[in-house]
């Protein structure tokens, strides 16, 4: 992949640090509150290059390599749940996705203006029947003359709200196919959802395809890889940005329960003095380490392009948001109270580490194929005891 200098990568990841902690952590709680990611906040992202992060510069992003897009992740992440979601889906789940499985001519078309912002992506695969079962999608599409029209309804779309181009799984009677979808393609409409436990920032929304007409250039690699290249390899480059999401959200609530814990007394010492609430501070600086460095593993192996990537990568994302979740719900438990209300950040950091659990592959769907792959790689391993 053509990279930029290693002095331009670093200057893109030591901004994306400081305008994580300068301008979007101080508005995290706003965003949560309000339900919305302002479109200032998208442009300032574009401006600075962090939406075209992992994007190659040929295509008008950053290049970062997998560890470099990794911190990015964490920075922005540790800051706000929600702006790191925009990464993930606009970045990870369709622009990546797009540079490994689109044509030529496809990424001509859009990759420059997703790389640059210009135009936001959203990831479209989701309904209402199917979710961990993806290949139950009901939504059709048929080849008519020189269009793809599709039909049917996608539920819980990060960003649709906003994003001006969607990547969809579509099916004709168990054929699945990946479409890019405009926005403004007649037929296409937007019903915006509301009420999430967390990422209550990221313009989440059903859309709704009554015959729309597809250029047939729109259709993402080939027609039937519609799973086996394009959703997997955007679940593949989603998972990997969610399991840098854990890390930020443990580190967080690491920093927060660390703070409160030598700051607040009781029994006439500091909480932090406590044994048992020392054993929640061991454990949580624990985990928060051993995530990353499993974070960073899938990350190397991303770059060497191992055939471990996938799964080690399944194996990242399934450790850091279990860790988040305990973190969390440790830095809840040392802030007593005060972790239960809004007016700190703990109660934030618990609602959206659980969502981590949920979306690119729940956490039961992460230990079924990590299992399968244990089975695999150590079925038969044993050094040779006797029987
Ligand atoms: C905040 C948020 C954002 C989202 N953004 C997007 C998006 O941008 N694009 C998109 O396409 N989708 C999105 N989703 C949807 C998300 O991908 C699904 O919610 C997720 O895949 C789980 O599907 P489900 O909700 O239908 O749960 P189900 O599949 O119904 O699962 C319910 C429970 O059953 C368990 N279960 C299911 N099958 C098995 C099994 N074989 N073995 C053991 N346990 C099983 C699950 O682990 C889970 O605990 C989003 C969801 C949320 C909450």
């Amino acid at each position: 992949m053509q990279r930029a200098s290693e002095e331009l990568r670093a200057d893109v990841v030591a901004r994306g640090a400081a305008f994580a902690r300068t301008e979007i952590a101080p508005r995290a709680a706003e965003f949560d509150r309000t339900g919305i990611l302002s479109r200032e906040v998208v442009q300032q992202m574009a401006d600075a290059g962090f939406l075209g992060a992992s994007i190659p510069v040929k295509w008008g992003g950053q290049g970062l390599d997998a560890l470099e897009y990794g911190e990015l992740t964490e920075s922005i992440g540790k800051a706000c749940a929600s702006t790191r979601a925009l990464l993930t889906v606009h970045t990870s789940l369709v622009g990546e996705t797009l540079v490994d499985r689109a044509s030529n001519r496809l990424k001509e078309k859009y990759l420059p203006d997703l790389a640059t912002g210009r135009k936001i992506g959203c990831f479209a695969l989701s309904e209402e029947g199917a979710g961990s079962d993806a290949a139950s999608i009901t939504t059709t599409y048929r080849k008519q003359g020189d269009v793809f029209v599709l039909n049917g309804r996608k539920k819980w779309i990060s960003f649709a709200g906003i994003a001006d181009l969607f990547l969809v799984m579509a099916t004709d009677n168990g054929t699945n196919s990946a479409f890019l979808v405009e926005r403004d393609m007649a037929g296409v409409e937007i019903q915006p959802m509301s009420g999430f436990l967390g990422n209550r920032a990221t313009h989440i929304a059903e859309i709704s395809f009554t015959e729309v007409e597809v250029p047939a250039e729109n259709l993402v690699s080939a027609i039937g890889v519609g799973f086996s290249f394009v959703t997997n390899t955007a679940l593949f480059h989603g998972r990997y940005s969610i399991a840098w999401a854990g890390v930020a959200i443990a580190q967080a609530a690491l920093e927060v329960m660390c703070t409160y814990a030598t700051g607040r007394e009781q029994f006439g010492v500091k909480i932090g003095a406590h044994q048992l609430v020392q054993k929640m501070v061991a454990d949580a600086v624990t985990q928060v380490g051993a995530a990353r460095e499993l974070c960073r593993r899938a990350g190397r192996l991303r770059m060497e392009r191992s055939p471990d990537a996938v799964m080690e990568t399944h194996v990242a994302k399934y450790f850091s948001s279990t860790i988040a979740q305990q973190v969390t719900s440790d830095a809840v438990q040392i802030l007593g109270g005060n972790g239960c209300w809004d007016r700190y950040p703990a109660e934030r950091l618990f609602r959206e580490a659980k969502i981590l659990e949920i979306i690119e592959g729940t956490s039961q769907l992460q230990q079924l194929m990590i299992a399968d792959y244990g089975y695999k790689k150590f079925a038969g391993n044993e050094p040779g005891w006797e029987r």
